[in-house]
């Protein structure tokens, strides 16, 4: 149904053009698409797939916004991704988040609302203006929001279905499968290797525990000299911490990261002058498009299809908007 309307209305929108352009003269004012008042000049960026599309926002203040897609888009990507990364690093964050953005619109997680602002539980969302008033440069706003519509409508698929299109911000070397965090093996979400992201401000860190504080932190409830605390680790394939034995307990990798606050399970633990040292590589959860990786793609002369088909395993572009 939707595409019936579509077609009808993309051939009412490129019909007039083509017989402007034979004529040599001005194209006649597109037919005005239900919703809209008469009267006002509809651009070609409004007839856009993501622009013609709703979607209900849950905002921190707990009210819901309508806003058109490609504004909400605009606003994730501006959020979740740094301003000055290529062009091509930013068109493959733009369908990342609309196929995230689309998967959420098949079941509202918030009510009323598919999504929320927050990036902890959905993605992050910087309002335009707010951006621009808090001295966000308007160039940067543009080419993030080129990086919306020159991808308009495009999702990822696998299976005949939209991907749960999960991303982060670096890998440290290799992506995880998501079995390895989450329990579940997900054929399009596997470990892969993503060099060229070393320049990421953290792709390194480290963080000191005195004993005392390892133990309160795991309750590993060891005593003496800590050397003689740590036994076997079993890594994953995207070379996480899958599981350590610490003082005769098995921990898992994300209990170590969330108790120990580490910035990905992709970690190795040393004593060093009586301090427990927890040297951490990459930041997030590591499953699907590690962002500083496409960045590093992207610098390497990657097109955005290329980025996405190297982080999510076997999946298909589609266009939502049926072209
Ligand atoms: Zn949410």
């Amino acid at each position: 149904m939707r595409k019936q309307v579509l077609w009808a209305f993309l051939c009412g929108l490129l019909l007039p053009l083509v017989l402007a352009a034979v004529g040599g003269r001005e194209a006649s004012p597109p037919t005005v698409p239900e919703g809209e008042s008469e009267g006002i000049t509809i651009s070609l960026e409004d007839r856009l797939w993501d622009a013609q599309t709703r979607i209900m926002v849950l905002t921190p203040s707990g009210n819901v916004r309508q806003m058109r897609l490609s504004e909400y888009l605009a606003g994730v990507v501006l959020a979740e991704m740094p301003t000055d990364f290529e062009d091509e690093a930013l068109k493959a964050q733009a369908v990342v988040a609309r196929t995230y953005t689309c998967k959420r619109m098949e079941h509202y997680k918030h009510g009323a609302a598919a999504v929320c602002m927050d990036s902890g539980c959905c993605q992050g969302f910087w309002d335009e203006e707010d951006y621009v008033n808090s001295g966000g440069s308007q160039e940067a706003l543009d080419r993030i929001r080129s990086a919306v519509t020159s991808t308009d409508g495009l999702v990822l698929y696998y299976g005949g279905e939209l991907i749960d299109a999960t991303y982060f911000s670096c890998s440290g070397g290799f992506t995880e499968d998501a079995a390895a965090v989450w329990g579940q093996d997900v054929p399009y979400l596997q470990s892969v290797e993503s060099p060229g992201e070393e320049n990421a401000p953290r792709y390194v860190s480290t963080v000191r525990y005195t004993p005392e504080n390892f133990c309160l932190v795991t309750g590993c409830g060891g005593e003496g000299n800590p050397s003689g605390w740590f036994g076997q680790v079993r890594y994953t394939d995207g070379g996480g911490v899958e599981s350590m034995k610490i003082c005769g307990k098995t921990y898992t990798g994300t209990q170590l990261r969330s108790a120990l606050n580490l910035r990905s399970t992709l970690f190795s633990i040393r004593v060093e002058s009586g301090m427990i040292v927890i040297e951490t590589k990459g930041f997030g959860h590591r499953v699907g498009m590690s962002q500083y990786g496409a960045q590093a793609m992207a610098l390497e002369g990657s097109a955005f299809e290329q980025i996405l088909k190297h982080y999510y395993t076997g999946t298909v572009l589609r266009n939502q908007g049926g072209a």
